[in-house]
């Protein structure tokens, strides 16, 4: 591998949390360790959700902490635009060369039909879609786009896909059977996560993904689409999230220990010490610069497995 180039991809959809804090910092941590290249890359994909005040405020909190970036949001660079949302022509083209090779076909279940003809499980607990729509003639589609604005699903193979995660180790799944046909573009005609991140890592040439463990099961699709684009896929490294007590993710909703919050009651080398001690790069929380951090970063003390976040720290 060449020049390590490293990314935290957030979606400011509200003030950051401490759980996208651990990930952008292990991101950092990583680059910064190997003198590689940092892009901050905002997936503002959902006008519904994102606000630039939302990103202009993350960009802030990364700052306060101590983390920075060459490339990116407010920053610039060879690989721009760096938000989603100004990106919206570049997926458009990459779909449309997929649906040319008939790889894509319009879903017109509602949320209720889908879950119907879904088959239960996955290990995160979203539904295999059953490929419904798949078998439609084109006379149905051309009757049901009446009334109904279709999503646009990518059709899967029956499939194997594995790869070797650098915290979590070997990971597989089967397309067909673990993911099913997934969404590409939502009725709405948003482009989906899914296509977007792959379509961006590839073009803005990152080659190390570190980010959230929720985004494990999400790899395998992710690079059956870096081979349909024909774009060299990253390595992953998914690290472990933050948990409360009772086992839930910590989340958005958890208004103490977001970013606001937290940069009350800590000094930005105070929680940085807690971070890199949940790392597993500290023996106890003490504090630290990320800086300092670096100069001692090993992959190999980052814990696999989520991290319990006590009430009293
Ligand atoms: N934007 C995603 C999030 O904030 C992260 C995507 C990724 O790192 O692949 O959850």
């Amino acid at each position: 591998m060449g020049e390590l180039r490293g990314r935290f991809a957030p979606s400011p959809s509200g003030r950051m949390h401490l759980g996208n804090l651990f990930s952008g910092l292990l991101a950092w941590l990583s680059v910064r360790a190997a003198g590689g290249v940092m892009v901050l890359r905002m997936e503002d994909l959902d006008p519904d959700r994102c606000k630039e005040e939302y990103a202009a405020q993350l960009a802030d909190d990364l700052r306060w902490l101590g983390l920075d970036w060459d490339e990116g949001y407010g920053k610039g660079g060879s690989h721009g635009p760096y938000r989603q949302s100004e990106r919206t022509e570049l997926y458009a083209a990459a779909f449309h060369a997929l649906e040319g090779r008939g790889l894509i076909y319009p879903c017109f279940c509602t949320r209720a039909e889908r879950l119907a003809a879904s088959a239960p499980h996955r290990s995160d607990g979203q539904a295999v879609y059953s490929g419904k729509c798949r078998y439609l003639t084109p006379e149905q589609r051309e009757e049901l786009a009446q009334t109904r604005r279709p999503a646009w699903r990518l059709e899967v193979p029956d499939r194997e896909v594995d790869f070797l995660d650098g915290v979590q180790g070997f990971f597989a799944e089967n397309l067909l059977r673990d993911c099913g046909d997934f969404i590409l573009r939502r009725s709405d005609g948003v482009y989906a996560y899914q296509l977007a991140v792959v379509y961006d890592d590839g073009a803005m040439a990152i080659n190390q993904v570190v980010r959230g463990r929720d985004l494990l099961d999400s790899t395998p699709r992710q690079l059956y689409l870096y081979g349909l684009l024909g774009l060299t896929p990253p390595e992953f490294y998914h690290v472990p999230l933050l948990v409360a007590p009772d086992g839930r993710r910590l989340s958005k909703r958890e208004r103490d220990l977001d970013m606001g919050a937290l940069r009350q009651r800590f000094t930005p080398a105070e929680l940085t010490g807690l971070l890199g001690y949940w790392a597993g790069q500290l023996d106890r929380p003490e504090p630290v610069t990320p800086a300092e951090l670096a100069g001692r970063f090993d992959w190999s003390k980052v814990p696999q497995t989520d991290i319990t976040v006590e009430g009293e720290w």
